[in-house]
């Protein structure tokens, strides 16, 4: 098994097998992120890709029931060659229930609404999304590189193709300047794109970054503790989801919450509004612990 180090999966892919498909981001300009800061963009030749399959086989026999492709977004390898890493992660590991990767709205959108659906009934069952904001003026700022309206339309393609999608969000992400356009624009997307897992994020800057540099010549205010919950407030108050799971227990955060919209959404305000309350302690987590 070959990596190409530091990986990053989804927490809910823990115990996942991982593959790695494709090395770094195919993006790579995104001002906050650190993830592949140390790598060059590329795809694996599909040979190699089949031979770690082939060893992972080997090394853990055929009771893999989950595989996540790595790296960023793996979703950019052409159709043909996922469809053929699909079939061979099926046809060796025979109690195999799910594939997943990282995916752009970019990714999706360069892929027909065919292929998606190929993608899904080989058994891509789930792609997760970095929405991280709703407000173009945030995303240009952080140079994700697409507009709300490109990842509406980018999230939307993949769940109409049957691919379960989960989605994350950056609190924090418009600074003290735009706290509030982050809240309600974020909201907004999620609104449209209606998925049915949502993950709250906080920003945290990564040294080595842009967003780094621009924090460090003062062009860029972080959030506290506070300003953050108040954000998230703002954001699950404008929330109209019809079935979504929200979590916001990623390490990164202050407050882990955890619930399933719209049945949870009072409950969810409730425990912001009393961490909010200076006179309620209710735990945060500390700044040391917070990680990405
Ligand atoms: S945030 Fe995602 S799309 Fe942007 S550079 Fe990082 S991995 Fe790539």
């Amino acid at each position: 098994m070959r990596y190409v180090e530091p990986v990053f999966r989804p927490p809910s892919e823990a115990g996942s097998l991982l593959i790695q498909a494709s090395i770094g981001c195919s993006n790579n300009t995104c001002a906050f992120c650190g993830s592949n800061l140390t790598k060059k963009f590329g795809i694996r030749p599909l040979e190699e890709i089949q031979e770690d399959i082939l060893e992972a086989r080997a090394l853990y026999g055929e009771g893999v029931r989950r595989v996540f492709l790595l790296d960023s977004n793996a979703l950019c390898i052409k159709t043909e060659d996922l469809l053929e890493i699909l079939n061979l992660l099926y046809a060796v590991f025979p109690h195999l229930e799910r594939v997943g990767l990282y995916a752009c709205a970019t990714d999706a959108l360069k892929k027909s609404e065919e292929e998606l659906r190929e993608l899904s009934k080989a058994g891509l069952k789930i792609a997760y999304l970095g929405v991280e904001s709703g407000d173009d003026v945030i995303l240009k700022r952080m140079r994700k590189g697409v507009t709300a309206k490109q990842t509406i339309e980018g999230c939307k393609k993949i769940m109409d193709a049957g691919i379960t999608l989960s989605v994350t969000i950056i609190l924090g992400l418009g600074g003290k300047d735009r706290w509030m356009e982050n809240a309600v624009e974020t909201a907004k997307t999620l609104n449209h794109i209606d998925p049915p897992y949502v993950g709250a994020l906080t920003l945290m800057v990564v040294p080595g970054t842009p967003l780094h540099r621009e924090v460090l010549e003062g062009k860029f205010q972080v959030l506290d503790a506070q300003e953050i919950l108040r954000e998230m407030r703002v954001l699950v108050e404008n929330l109209e989801l019809t079935n979504c799971v929200f979590r916001s227990n990623h390490a990164s955060n202050y407050l882990p919450l955890g619930g399933t919209l719209p049945q949870d959404k009072e409950d969810i305000l409730s425990v912001i509004d009393l961490a909010l309350k200076k006179s309620v302690k209710v735990p945060l987590r500390p700044e040391k612990l917070r990680r990405l």
